[in-house]
């Protein structure tokens, strides 16, 4: 893609952008590539080379051996507590406050589980993820936002005796009904559905993309890759996150 074409396709999510009175975002992991955390299809480094990713983020893991299991978590954890929002994050937060400031509508939905979004300052995201910043007991169903970082065991323990485990949705697991729900509707509602710097294979959050369509809504797509939604969006440009969306969230001056 020459850079006359980048700008051209960037032109038109502008235009869109000013056209809508409701957008809903997707991110995934992409988003947060920028701030130094990588993403699941990002080689593992270290300790960490010889363990898929795939494999640790599930139930069985988990109960296989909820020692290795949490500390890789945790592990994570801790390096997103050194990494900070990138413009990509902050863009968003623009965004959603110039809409919110029109009344119009901006739903955020995010596949990542490290709440960036929340400290660059976006409001109410939708985590359909969870985050590993709650951790939940696997006995009483206890959840407890964990700060202090590292973790003082692994697994940690609850006060009933019960084994911690992270908030987030493993392979495998469902998403929580109440924040997919929001997500469906926001999808099926918005003018403009955006789907950034996820690899979109990962379901249900894939399909959201094709929810919006179906309703009539404007795709639009940022990935430095192709994706599965690439061949059918609106419009799908090729670049980072951090470097299009701060100039994509000026539409309005
Ligand atoms: P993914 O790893 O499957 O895909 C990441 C996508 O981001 C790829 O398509 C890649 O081309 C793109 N990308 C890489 N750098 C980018 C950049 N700078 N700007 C824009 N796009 C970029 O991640 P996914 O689609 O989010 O789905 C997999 C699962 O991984 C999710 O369930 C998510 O919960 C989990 N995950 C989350 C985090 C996090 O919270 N930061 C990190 C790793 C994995």
């Amino acid at each position: 893609m020459s850079e006359e074409e980048r700008q051209a396709l960037i032109g038109m999510i502008r235009g869109f952008l000013r056209e809508t009175d409701a957008v809903a975002v997707l991110t995934g992991a992409g988003v947060s590539a920028e701030s130094g955390i990588p993403t699941f299809r990002d080689a593992q480094t270290g300790l960490w080379a010889k363990y898929d990713p795939m494999e640790l983020a599930t139930p069985q893991a988990f109960a296989r051996d909820p020692a290795l299991a949490s500390r890789w978590y945790d592990e994570r954890r801790r390096k997103s507590a050194d990494c900070e929002p990138n413009p990509g994050h902050l863009a968003l937060v623009r965004l959603q406050g110039e809409f919110e400031a029109a009344e119009k509508r901006f739903t955020l939905i995010t596949q990542n589980v490290d709440r960036l979004h929340q400290r660059a300052g976006s409001r109410d995201p939708l985590e359909l993820h969870g985050t590993f910043w709650v951790w939940r007991c696997t006995s009483c169903g206890e959840e407890r936002e964990e700060r202090t970082v590292p973790l003082p065991e692994y697994p940690p323990r609850c006060h009933c005796g019960g084994t911690r485990r992270p908030g987030v949705v493993w392979f495998g697991e469902a998403l929580p009904e109440a924040v997919l729900t929001k997500a469906w509707r926001a999808a099926e509602g918005c003018g403009l559905f955006m789907s950034l710097g996820t690899s979109s294979v990962v379901e249900p959050a894939a399909s959201l993309c094709r929810i919006a369509a179906d309703a009539g809504a404007k795709t639009v797509e940022i990935n430095p890759q192709e994706t599965p939604l690439s061949s059918w969006v609106d419009v799908s440009v090729r670049g980072t996150t951090g470097e299009l969306l701060p100039t994509i969230s000026s539409a309005w001056e």
